[in-house]
């Protein structure tokens, strides 16, 4: 578990999930195996964010496993 240099990411902390059903935000360094980042970076959702607080302004939630918090 750690930051990725795949995909679209290069090291940024946070991962969102573009996917429309999901639209979801990860917080790469406190990552749990349920977030499956791996697999939204195989999908091609995933898009790369340096804070939390720029993702939830692109109308992403926040993950519940590794973020929390969540307002849905
Ligand atoms: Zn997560």
């Amino acid at each position: 578990m750690a930051r990725r240099y795949r995909g679209n990411m290069n090291g940024e902390r946070y991962l969102a999930n573009a996917s429309p059903s999901k639209r979801e935000v990860h917080d790469l360094d406190n990552e749990n195996t349920n977030c499956q980042i791996d697999e939204i970076i195989q999908a091609g959702n995933d898009s790369p964010y340096n804070s939390l607080e720029a993702a939830r302004r692109d109308g992403y939630d926040n993950c519940a496993y590794c973020i929390g918090g969540s307002t849905r």
